[in-house]
């Protein structure tokens, strides 16, 4: 499989290539050069497959012969050691549990893939060149990498996140681990680190120094592994044989936009939805055509405090840059803080169900896209994080209810280590002095 760059100044490349330059170096993000649709056979008898296999059949394609099938497959194996419950909150309304993974995140499948890919173009020790993974990180993604990433051999991490913008929790799973993981705290906001890493991917004095990639959404390795969500929920649907419509909590837009591509080689879906926090551009752009780009909004569902969404080009892409196909297949709607909270309180109130913020949008959007069309099909919503990461922002009295799980009971008595930065500068001397 080839991928070409979506600002189509820079040369297509192989998923090897892709997987370890992040981003062409054009700037843009690489995209499949050929997008196949699979077997109708295979669609039809999914149930006889396990989660492993289907992913198997379903990142194939995209891997193309840079992996041989047996390791791809081992890969995948490994990459899913736990499971995604769909849990019915009201009749047809589903929550599709994600953060079952070691750091409780969707974000752990996509990190522990591209982790293994990257440890398979390693392999070879004598020709192995030190890769540092350098990512920027709202809350969720900054475990996610640190945990699937962490004593791969040839792999150096560096994390760099926004200081006091992240929850206690998620600031303890990605400052306590050490050995090949480096986290930087960076006086601004998640625009500002994303800036940064950006910045550091162009810049021509790295050549030859140290040989930078990205773990962010944009890399490929993280974004196409989250097809399998969908693929696994349709699994567990399809016997009822009604229309499934999915809503994806969204900040960066690559966890809807796998959704799409899962979609698109394949997969019945009949509409996606997407939920986000007061940072609202494309709700906005659906409504009203207008995509401009704001500051970035601090909110309590701060995995998702994105202003300028990396991957809404790849979604533009698979849509022809047209908004009406957009329109046909994409409904948006936003949420104050005010009305996630609400959400969160109703969740637990009424069907005695915990969710954290995102999920909650996620909910939110779901309900009010049923309200407005009348759908009667099955809503499935992502549940992108276990509360537990949530809890100074969830309502006290559901908090109370909340078990801390075993994962971060180890964690919270650990001592946090971090960098200070504020300017590039800063994180580029940091980079070259390794
Ligand atoms: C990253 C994240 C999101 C947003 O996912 P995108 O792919 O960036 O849209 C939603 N919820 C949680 C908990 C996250 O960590």
């Amino acid at each position: 499989m080839q991928y070409f760059s979506l600002h189509k100044k820079a040369a297509v490349v192989s998923f090897r290539e892709a997987v370890i330059r992040g981003l062409a170096p054009d700037r843009g993000l690489y995209y499949p050069t050929e997008i196949k649709p699979l077997a109708e056979s295979f669609i039809q008898s999914i149930e006889a497959f396990s989660d492993h296999e289907i992913a198997f059949e379903v990142i194939k394609q995209f891997v193309g012969d840079d992996i041989p099938l047996p390791d791809l497959h081992r890969i995948v194996k490994e990459v899913l050691t736990f499971d995604f419950p769909l849990v019915e909150i009201e009749p047809g309304i589903f929550s599709l549990e994600l953060f079952h993974g070691p750091t409780l995140a969707f974000k752990d499948v996509g990190a522990r893939f591209m982790a293994r890919c990257l440890g398979y173009f390693n392999r070879d020790e004598s020709k192995a060149e030190k890769v540092t993974v350098l990512v920027a990180t709202s809350g969720d993604t900054g475990g996610a990498v640190a945990n699937g990433f962490y004593e791969v051999d040839g792999v150096e991490v560096v994390i760099l996140y926004p200081s006091g913008k992240v929850s206690d929790i998620q600031e303890k799973q990605l400052t306590t681990l050490g050995k090949n993981i480096r986290a930087l705290e960076v006086s601004g906001n998640f625009d500002d680190c994303q800036a940064m890493v950006k910045k550091a991917f162009l810049d021509e004095d790295f050549e030859g120094k140290v040989k930078l990639t990205s773990a962010n959404s944009i890399n490929v390795a993280r974004w196409l592994p989250q097809m399998f969500y969908y693929f696994i929920a349709y699994k567990k649907l399809k016997k009822e044989g009604k229309p499934i419509v999915f809503s994806v909590p969204s900040g960066n837009f690559g966890n809807i936009c796998a959704g799409m591509m899962a979609q698109k080689i394949g997969l019945p879906v009949a509409h996606f939805i997407t939920g986000t926090n007061a940072n609202n551009i494309v709700p906005q752009y659906l409504k009203t055509g207008d995509y401009t780009s704001r500051e970035t909004i601090a909110t309590i569902a701060n995995a998702m405090d994105v202003a300028a969404p990396s991957n809404f080009i790849r979604i533009e892409e698979l849509h022809n840059h047209n908004i009406e196909n957009l329109r046909n297949n994409l409904s948006g709607y936003s949420y104050s803080d005010k009305e996630t909270r609400a959400a969160m309180n109703s969740l637990f109130s009424e069907f005695d169900y915990i969710a954290d913020p995102h999920g909650a949008i996620g909910y939110s959007a779901l309900k009010d896209y049923i309200k407005e069309t009348g759908f009667d099909g099955l809503g499935v919503f992502l549940e992108t994080a276990h509360p537990v990461k949530f809890l100074d922002v969830i309502p006290k009295e559901i908090t109370e209810k909340i078990i801390l799980p075993q994962a971060i009971a180890n964690i919270v008595h650990k001592e946090k280590i971090a960098g200070k930065i504020s300017t590039y500068s800063q994180l580029k001397s940091s980079l070259l002095s390794g």
